[in-house]
């Protein structure tokens, strides 16, 4: 069974992962129940999470409702730290991640619009590089794991910047190699094969690093770096599986 998952994970794309595991959740649910790990966006425990990642990384993913580390902080974060369960706001979520959609969706206090440029999924087609929203527009903005596939970064983020209202915030989150200084970017870089090797994926076109936050003070953003994981024992850390090493930014429109 291990080895099936294991097999299943590292070969097959994301959206049809997704679709699986919605199918099976019930008996893969069943197969990993125990105490050891616990989702706090579904509440469901578990022996624990399943594998997932290139490598088939043990330990990360939800068997019912498939948060990741990422995924499971930034729950938390929102519900601990902001208003965003209780306030009467209008969210943008950029490229909505499958684990927050439904929940999301149900929260009757939240105007909430789902975009992206392919996913069919979201409720608006738009170019995060040129959207069709009016300046001013959003109190929150989500827009996680994006940033990494699009080659005209300040451009976006100008755009997430110009939509969000004065006085919002956005939450805009890469995966960051923090023992980088800079950010590794080479546009002479194009094919699948060389930006697995070079940037970790085949659809990313850079590896963020420490100055990740400056790229977002550039677009005109104030930017807190929360390090909210720190708030947590080593013991939550691990019954959570969060990323220890993960922090927030914060990105303000002041
Ligand atoms: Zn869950």
């Amino acid at each position: 069974m291990k080895n099936i998952i294991k097999f299943v994970v590292r070969n097959l794309p994301r959206s049809v992962l997704i679709k699986i595991s919605l199918i099976l959740r019930k008996p893969i649910s069943l197969f990993y129940r125990g105490n050891n790990v616990q989702c706090p966006a579904c509440n469901k425990s578990f022996r624990k999470f399943l594998p997932y990642g290139n490598k088939g990384e043990t330990n990360r993913l939800c068997p019912n409702c498939l948060t990741l580390e990422r995924h499971r902080l930034l729950w938390v974060y929102l519900e601990e730290r902001t208003f965003f369960f209780t306030a009467k706001i209008n969210v943008l979520h950029i490229a909505p991640e499958q684990p927050f959609l439904k929940k999301f969706r149900k929260l009757e206090n939240i105007n909430y619009v789902t975009a992206d440029l392919y996913s069919p999924l979201a409720d608006v087609k738009t170019d995060i590089r040129n959207m069709i929203f009016s300046d001013n527009t959003f109190d929150v903005i989500l827009c996680n794991h994006v940033l990494e596939h699009i080659d005209e970064e300040q451009k976006a983020l100008k755009e997430l910047y110009r939509t969000l209202k004065t006085g919002g915030w956005a939450i805009i989150q890469v995966p960051i190699d923090y023992s980088l200084e800079k950010t590794y970017e080479d546009k002479t870089i194009v094919t699948k094969k060389e930006r697995e090797k070079y940037f970790g994926q085949y659809d990313h076109l850079r590896v963020y690093g420490r100055d990740y936050p400056q790229r977002l003070r550039k677009a005109g953003f104030t930017v807190i770096e929360d390090n909210f994981i720190k708030s947590f024992t080593k013991k939550e850390i691990e019954i959570f599986r969060f990323d220890e090493n993960e922090i927030i930014y914060i990105c303000k429109k002041i």
